[in-house]
C-alpha cells in the first residue's frame, strides 16, 4: 500500500492562482498589463545597482537601517514606525499574518487588488467582500456596516487597483472615526505618487488614528518593481510586529541601496510621475471623446468595464494589435499608462472598435 503524499493544506489548494501580467513577446509589444514604470531605472539606481553588487556573497542588513532613517526623515516619522519587506505585497502578507488567527475576517472592496483574497485566504483568514459603487470607487459606509466581531482588517485601495478611483479626504476621516479601535485600517497607497499633489498626507492621520496603517511601495512611481522594497508606515508595536514576521533579509541590499538611491532622486520622480499624470489624463479625455466610459483615475493606469464578451474581445483586439493589457472575468480592463507612442496605440485600438464599447 502506498503511502499518501504531502498534501497542500486546503486553504492553499483552494487558492486562485495568481494571474501575473503577461510578457512581453517581441519588440513591438507594449507590455501594459503591470501598472509599472515605462521609464528605464534612474542613473542614481542603476550606479547603486551595481555597487552594491559587490558585495552579494554578504547577507543584507537585516533591518534596512539606511533606508528606515532616509523614509522616516522624507516622512517625519519615527523609524520605529517603518516596517520594510519584499514589496509592500509581502509586508501586506506578513500584517494579515501577524493580526489574523483562523477565521479572523479581513474586509476590502471588490474589485480591487488581486493579492487581497490570496494573501487573506492563505492566512486562513476570511475574506468578506464589498461591492464597488456604480461609480467605481469605495462604499465606506458599506464597508463600516460589515465590520463586525471577527473583524480585524480593513484594507482601502487608493487610488484603487484596478479601477482607479481615489477615497476623498473627508470621507476617509469619516471612515476612521466610525471604526472601531481594534480594528485595523490599511491604506494601500500603491500608487499615491500619480494622485493630486494637493492631495491629503495620510501620514499626518497616524498621531490621530493609531489603529491606521499605510502601505506605500518602491515598484511603481521609483521605478522598481523588479527589485522588490515596499513598507508600512504605523505605530510602533505594529511596526514592530511586522519586523518580527518578516521572512529574515527579504529585502536585498541591492534592492535597498536602490530604493535609497531612488530617494536621492525624488525631482526626477516627480518629474516622471507628473508625466504620468498628463498622459493619462490625454489619454482618458480622448476614450471620452471616442464614446467609451472611463471613470476618473488618481493612478497610473486606466479603467474599462466590461461584462465578459465584451472584455474577451477587447483583450482580444489589444491583443491583435501587440499591446498586453490586463482583463478581469465579469469585471473589464485596466490599460497602464505608458510613453505617448503606445499611449496613441490604445487609443487606435479603442477608436478602430466602437461595437465593443460596453
Ligand atoms: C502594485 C501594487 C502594490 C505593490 O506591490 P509590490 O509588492 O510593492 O510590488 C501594492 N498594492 C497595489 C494595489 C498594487 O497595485
Amino acid at each position: 500500500m502506498s503511502q499518501p503524499l504531502p498534501q497542500l493544506r486546503p486553504a492553499v489548494a483552494a487558492l486562485p492562482s495568481y494571474i501575473a501580467g503577461r510578457r512581453s513577446s517581441s519588440d513591438n509589444t507594449a507590455p501594459l498589463a503591470s501598472n509599472e514604470s515605462h521609464f528605464a531605472p534612474l542613473p542614481a539606481v542603476l550606479a547603486a545597482i551595481t555597487q552594491t553588487g559587490n558585495r552579494a556573497n554578504r547577507y543584507p542588513d537585516m533591518f534596512s537601517s539606511e533606508l528606515t532613517q532616509r523614509v522616516a526623515e522624507w516622512l517625519g516619522v519615527g523609524p520605529d514606525q517603518l516596517a520594510f519587506g519584499p514589496g509592500s505585497v509581502g509586508v501586506l502578507a506578513q500584517l494579515i499574518g501577524a493580526l489574523c488567527d483562523p477565521g479572523d475576517e479581513v474586509i476590502f472592496a471588490w474589485r480591487s487588488f488581486e493579492a487581497y483574497p490570496i494573501l487573506t485566504n492563505l492566512a486562513g483568514a476570511v475574506p468578506v467582500t464589498v461591492p464597488l459603487t456604480a461609480d467605481e470607487r469605495h462604499d465606506l459606509p458599506a464597508m463600516l456596516a460589515a465590520i463586525g466581531d471577527r473583524t480585524k482588517v480593513v484594507l482601502l485601495c487608493s487610488p484603487n487597483n484596478p479601477t482607479g478611483t481615489s477615497i476623498g479626504e473627508a470621507e476617509l476621516i469619516d471612515f476612521l472615526n466610525q471604526v472601531p479601535a481594534g480594528v485595523l485600517v490599511v491604506l494601500d497607497e500603491a500608487y499615491r505618487e500619480f494622485g493630486p499633489a494637493d492631495a491629503l498626507n495620510p501620514v499626518t492621520l497616524l498621531s490621530r488614528y493609531p489603529n491606521l496603517c499605510l502601505l506605500r511601495t518602491f515598484s511603481k512611481a521609483y521605478g522598481l518593481a523588479g527589485l522588490r522594497v515596499g513598507y508600512a508606515v504605523a505605530q510602533p508595536e505594529l511596526a514592530d510586529g511586522l519586523r518580527k514576521t518578516q521572512v529574515p533579509f527579504s529585502v536585498s541590499a541591492v534592492a535597498e541601496a536602490a530604493a535609497v538611491a531612488a530617494l536621492s532622486s525624488l525631482d526626477e520622480v516627480a518629474r516622471r510621475s507628473a508625466e504620468v499624470v498628463a498622459e493619462r489624463e490625454r489619454v482618458i479625455a480622448a476614450a471620452r471623446e471616442l464614446g467609451w466610459t472611463v471613470p476618473d483615475s488618481a493612478a497610473n493606469f486606466f479603467w474599462l468595464r466590461a461584462d465578459d464578451a465584451h472584455r474577451t474581445a477587447l483583450v482580444e483586439a489589444f491583443d491583435a494589435a501587440e499591446i498586453l493589457v490586463r482583463g478581469y472575468p465579469v469585471d473589464g480592463v485596466r490599460i497602464t499608462i505608458a510613453d505617448p507612442a503606445s499611449n496613441d496605440r490604445v487609443l487606435a485600438v479603442l477608436a478602430a472598435h466602437p461595437e465593443l464599447r460596453p
